[in-house]
Formats: structure tokens, C-alpha cells, sequence
């Protein structure tokens, strides 16, 4: 028996860097040939519409607007052509980014998670079942701040489609029942200031209002 089937299950957040080309341009990256991954830990979340307090290790919190899947079963090394079977919602969250602090750690080739992990860096909207959408293929999500739109995608821009990501991750991270996945932002990526309102959409739908203080 392998060891991860006896392990506790303890939820995490897993995300995807570099999966919308837009935006990859937008920060003058380079489009991975691998994907990039990282963690958050449950420290990072953030639930029904709590405030969001930008940290004063940053003066430069970027909001990214992303589709997020909730794992549904354990499972480890899964084929993309079976990835559907282990989510059964989606919902919409912000992967909040110190990006002065992501540039320094760039820079120096060191882990990101100072920049990406901290407290309250993953506000997480209610989820919905998936079998209410048409096609997960072709779902438009976008953010307004104070009202404008700033941010809008479509999942068919995706470099890696969610069963993509889901393969790839569960090759190095057993996925259990409750983790998250923060499948990536498209362009549009700014700044957040003490006031701000962040309100997140899935097509017309609002599933995320809250307040940056
Ligand atoms: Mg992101």
C-alpha cells in the first residue's frame, strides 16, 4: 500500500502561475514549458466575503481574478481523460500577490511563497455545481474593482485546460477531497489600495463582494 492513502486528510490550495498567454506577456514572462505550480497554505483562505487587509510587508497587492475547482475524491496520478470525475464545483477566487515581493524573489530564483501564501491571500467565493454550466471549455469570469471591470477571461484561453492542470498536479501532490485549485489569471492584473471593493463573477453571476481595507 502506498503511503499517501493512509495520510490524514488536511486541505490545501494548489494554483497554476502562467496559464493565460495575455497575462504572461503583460509581467514580460516567458511561457513555461512545464506549468508552474505553487502552494497556499489554509492560513491563506479567505470565506464569505470577509475583508481582505493588504499586509505591510507590500506596497504593491495585485488582485488575479481565477476559476477555482474543488477536489471532489483523493486521487493521485490521475489521466487527464478521467480529471473530470474528480471535481464536482467551481468557484471563483483571488490569488493575491505582493508583486514587489514576487520581483525580488524572481530575481534571486527564490521559492515565491512570502509573495503568494500569506495570510488571507486566497478569498474564496461559494461554490457551485459544474453541471450548471454548459461548457467548462468556454466560461467567461471577470472582476470589477469600485464598479469597473478590470479583469476578464474566457477558460478556453487557458494554456492548460482543467483536466490538464488536474493531471499534472496530481503527478507530484496527492489531491484530496476539499483542496482547491486556483487554475490561473488572465490579464488585467493591478494594485489593490485600503477601500477598494472587489466584486468576482462567473458569466453574469456575482460570487465574490468584499472590501480590501
Ligand atoms: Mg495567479
Amino acid at each position: 500500500m502506498n503511503l499517501w492513502q493512509n495520510k490524514p486528510s488536511i486541505m490545501k490550495i494548489l494554483c497554476i502561475g502562467r496559464n493565460y498567454a495575455a497575462h504572461i506577456q503583460e509581467l514580460k514572462n516567458e511561457v513555461p514549458a512545464e506549468p508552474v505550480f505553487f502552494l497556499k497554505p489554509d492560513t491563506a483562505l479567505l470565506r464569505n466575503n470577509e475583508a481582505f487587509y493588504i499586509p505591510d510587508f507590500s506596497k504593491d497587492v495585485h488582485h488575479e481574478v481565477e476559476i477555482v475547482l474543488k477536489i471532489s475524491k483523493r486521487g493521485k496520478h490521475i489521466a487527464e481523460k478521467f480529471a473530470p470525475d474528480y471535481f464536482n464545483e467551481i468557484g471563483i477566487g483571488i490569488d493575491f500577490t505582493a508583486r514587489d515581493l514576487q520581483s525580488k524573489l524572481k530575481e534571486k530564483g527564490l521559492p515565491w511563497e512570502k509573495a503568494k501564501a500569506f495570510d488571507g491571500s486566497a478569498p474564496v467565493s461559494n461554490f457551485v455545481s459544474k453541471s450548471e454550466f454548459a461548457d467548462l471549455n468556454n466560461l467567461n469570469f471577470s472582476l470589477k474593482v469600485n464598479g469597473t471591470e478590470v479583469q476578464k477571461g474566457n477558460t478556453s484561453l487557458m494554456l492548460h485546460n482543467f483536466s490538464k492542470v488536474i493531471s499534472e498536479l496530481s503527478k507530484y501532490f496527492t489531491l484530496n477531497q476539499g483542496d482547491l485549485i486556483f487554475t490561473g489569471t488572465p490579464e488585467g492584473v493591478a494594485a489593490v489600495k485600503a477601500g477598494d471593493r472587489l466584486q468576482a463573477f462567473i458569466g453574469d453571476n456575482m460570487m465574490l463582494d468584499f472590501e480590501v481595507r
